[in-house]
């Protein structure tokens, strides 16, 4: 479903999170006039409130973790050519294991990224207390993944939106999709009727109602806890620590079921640390809690004892977009001409976004795919049965 062919096309994106910010970078370049409408401002969903490790390390082995390769070569090119130049660096992953369980964990993991061509280094107990001074003793055996990196999604949204200059609606709830002839032909906002030559649909959970995913789309907490900053402002050591427990999660949901709780200790180039997080599937309301902010707190000092000596200055709950087959959902919509679909991240919208932005825009123009990988099990079509669209409230179908 070829949607907007050639340049100077209108084209609305609906959400301005780090998909929805990217695809409007990628638009514009592409000569295309581009309106990014919020419900609220940019980065209000999941791209301002996250950690921002642009890991392969941490994904789920298969289509994901190839995806995450692309994903993180995109970014060494963004910050190669200026685009997000400042914003992204390279920087290692360290897994760990606290005990058998997750060492078995571990090295299941790191066989699957071997196999998916990932550059892993195994490294001693030893070798991990010599790379990160202080680490408690108690880690029984640890994985570095080299070339993963780090980028904050507000900045990365911030700049791409600061390129694309594209017209920006804040405040601004978009209730429906005008569909006429089977093509999208604009949306309903809070703001009246705007029109368009093809739409794009990038708001994260709010993706669900205008989609009518409710089965498809769900939320999925995460706490956060951020430390003050190091007397020397620099980061305490070069990489993510990254329990076996989170990677655990990321394999198998019920994992975090069973416990919500996966440990990631993330040094900031500012010398803050941001302690993280848990996966709270269902909820979606932005508060943190004392039961699981102290039981974060409690595994970070075992693992990492200075932390004892670090003040928390603050923190915050984000709402990750989790789909039910733990894929995102990017491709045109299965019914609808002009109208396309990039929602369902999960905790890798980070790493995944300038990607999938890039990928939407794709699709939106009707071009050829770029990536070099099969891109379907993204398609919306295999949730054909369920995707459908928000009906038109009675007043906007007068307007
Ligand atoms: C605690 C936490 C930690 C995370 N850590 C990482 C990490 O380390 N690495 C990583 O890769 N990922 C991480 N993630 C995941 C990542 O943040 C998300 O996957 C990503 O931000 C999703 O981006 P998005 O653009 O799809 O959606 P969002 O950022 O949620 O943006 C959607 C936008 O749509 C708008 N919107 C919603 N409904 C409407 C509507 N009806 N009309 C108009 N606008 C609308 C919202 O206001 C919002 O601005 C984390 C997430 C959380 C919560």
């Amino acid at each position: 479903m070829s949607t907007a062919k050639g340049s100077g096309a209108h084209i609305i994106v609906v959400g301005a999170g780090i998909v929805g910010a990217s695809a409007a970078y990628f638009l514009t370049q592409a000569g295309h006039a581009v309106t990014v409408i919020d419900a609220d401002t940019p980065m209000a969903g999941a791209s301002g409130a996250s950690d921002g490790a642009v890991s392969v390390g941490s994904k789920k082995p298969g289509f994901l973790m190839q995806v995450a390769q692309r994903a993180r070569d995109l970014y060494v090119e963004l910050q190669r050519d200026g685009v997000l130049s400042g914003l992204f660096y390279s920087r290692p992953t360290y897994l760990f294991a606290r005990n058998a369980l997750e060492a078995e964990v571990l090295s299941l993991h790191a066989t699957d990224l071997v196999d998916a061509g990932v550059r892993v280094d195994r490294l001693s107990t030893d070798e991990l207390a010599h790379r990160i001074p202080g680490l408690s003793r108690s880690i029984v055996s640890a994985v570095s993944v080299p070339d993963d990196g780090h980028a904050l999604g507000y900045q990365v949204v911030e700049r791409m939106l600061r390129l694309a200059a594209p017209r920006i609606i804040r405040h601004a709830a978009v209730r429906s999709v005008r569909i006429e002839h089977g093509r999208a032909i604009g949306v309903e906002t809070d703001a009246g009727f705007m029109g368009a030559d093809a739409v794009l649909i990038a708001a994260g959970l709010g993706s669900k109602a205008l989609l009518g995913l409710g089965e498809i789309l769900r939320p999925r907490k995460g706490q956060i806890v951020i430390t003050d900053r190091a007397a020397d402002n620099q980061a305490a050591f070069d990489g993510q620590l990254m329990s076996a427990s989170y990677l655990a999660a990321k394999r198998d949901v019920s994992a975090s079921k069973r416990d919500p709780i996966s440990l990631v200790i993330d040094p900031l180039l500012t010398g803050q640390f941001l302690i993280g997080g848990t996966r709270e599937d269902g909820l979606g309301d932005g508060e943190t809690t004392i039961n699981y902010v102290s039981g974060m707190l409690r595994q970070a000092v075992d693992i990492y004892p200075s932390l004892e000596q670090r003040r928390v200055i603050r923190t915050f709950a984000g709402v990750r977009t989790a789909t039910v087959d733990g894929i995102p959902i990017v491709g045109a919509h299965p019914h609808h001409a002009a109208l396309t679909i990039a929602t369902g991240f999960e905790g890798d919208g980070i790493c995944l976004g300038p990607l999938m932005g890039r990928l939407a825009a794709e699709i939106v123009m009707g071009k050829p795919c770029s990536l070099d990988i099969g891109i379907s099990p993204l398609s919306p079509s295999r949730f054909s049965a369920a995707v459908g669209l928000a009906q038109p409230s009675p007043t906007a179908q007068q307007r």
